[in-house]
């Protein structure tokens, strides 16, 4: 099987021409839908809490903004811009009791629908345009004229229109410049939340950092320890991402060809790949969602605590010292 990846010219903005986007939330991602909707000539509102701190920043960016009530009511997609964990309950008492019965309903992730913590009404469209980048680099990358890809997927296509929105929504992101993937939420919410679980947030963090332990406590330097841990990784996978894994090894000295080919396996080994089998069936079995619904709801106790723990490794007081006397541009 090979995936189906849209670009600009199989996608077309006419679909919300002249119809209205609600975008709720104006954090990392919301900011730069927003804005880059706007700037590729759709209409948007933004529509935020009442007393938001945000409300003032987004009329400097020259959007109009009213409440979460206000802006879904007029709206043919509502943008679903807040962070995951509040989703269901603004879904629940706001945006429910106003929605439209043709809006659409559009997702950066799947989380919420996946795990039916939103159940929408089968007369409306659920769709998923997740931009595969933080939002300000999403913005970034777009004012230069380019885009990063994303994923589109359609959950309920109530008006036969589903696809075609989530793509004019991808092109107005500027996402189809680069290519945009289709998936589904299930694929979508399952491996994105592996991802960052095992590799890419919480794999790589615990490498870097175990690492760095191994080497001060045999007494180096913690900013050579710091170098060689956490500040290479970036050039190694800059490397990776664009030559792949064997291009990388011919990148580097054959000293470290054969170093690593003979002992990166014996660090992620039987026992880790059993881990991340584990952290797998958690995430598709709904465990994982209940404990974060669990957690969330009890207002993030776990994650309060583990985030303080993590400033504390020192690693970051290393880190920081050292980024202050460096010129980094790599
Ligand atoms: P943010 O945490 O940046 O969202 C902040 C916005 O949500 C603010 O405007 C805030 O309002 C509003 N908000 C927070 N809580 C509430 C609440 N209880 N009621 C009303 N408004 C609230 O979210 P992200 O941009 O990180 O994530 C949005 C979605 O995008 C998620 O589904 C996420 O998984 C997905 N996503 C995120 C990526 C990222 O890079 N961050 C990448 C790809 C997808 P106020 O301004 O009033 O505080
Ligand atoms: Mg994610």
């Amino acid at each position: 099987m090979t995936a189906k990846m849209y670009y600009d010219e199989d996608a077309s903005l006419e679909p919300l021409l002249g119809k209205l986007v609600a975008m709720v939330g104006y954090g990392s991602q919301g900011r730069a839908h927003a804005l880059n909707l706007k700037d590729s000539g759709l209409d948007v509102v933004v529509g935020l809490r009442d007393g938001s701190p945000t409300s003032r920043r987004a009329q400097q960016d020259g959007l109009e903004v009213t409440s979460i009530s206000q802006a879904c009511e007029r709206a043919a997609v509502v943008a679903f811009m807040l962070p995951d964990q509040h989703q269901a309950s603004v879904y629940q008492e706001v945006i429910l009791p106003v929605l439209g019965p043709e809006t659409c309903l559009l997702f950066a992730h799947g989380f919420n629908i996946q795990y039916k913590l939103i159940e929408p009404p089968e007369r409306n469209d659920v769709v998923m345009v997740g931009p595969k980048a933080p939002g300000p680099m999403l913005r970034e990358i777009f004012e230069a004229g380019r885009g990063v890809p994303a994923v589109v997927a359609v959950q309920q296509d109530a008006t036969g229109n589903g696809k075609a929105t989530a793509l004019a929504y991808a092109q107005g992101l500027g996402c189809t410049r680069a290519g945009v993937l289709e998936t589904t939420f299930a694929e979508e919410t399952e491996t994105d939340l592996f991802g960052e679980q095992a590799i890419l947030a919480g794999g790589v963090s615990a490498l870097i950092k175990a690492g760095f332990d191994v080497l001060v406590r045999a007494g180096y330097q913690p900013e050579t320890a710091y170098f060689e841990c956490l500040h290479e990784m970036k050039l190694v996978v800059d490397l990776i991402q664009r030559l792949g894994i064997s291009g990388m090894r011919r990148a580097v000295s054959d000293t470290a060809a054969y170093g690593s080919l003979t002992r990166g396996r014996r660090v992620i080994g039987p026992e880790s790949v059993r881990i991340m089998e584990e952290i797998l069936e958690d995430i598709r079995s709904g465990a994982f969602a209940e404990e974060w619904a669990a957690e969330g709801a009890a207002g993030a106790p776990v994650l309060k605590a583990e985030r303080s723990l993590d400033a504390e490794h020192p690693l970051e007081e290393v880190g920081q010292r050292l980024r202050g006397l460096m010129t980094l541009t790599v």
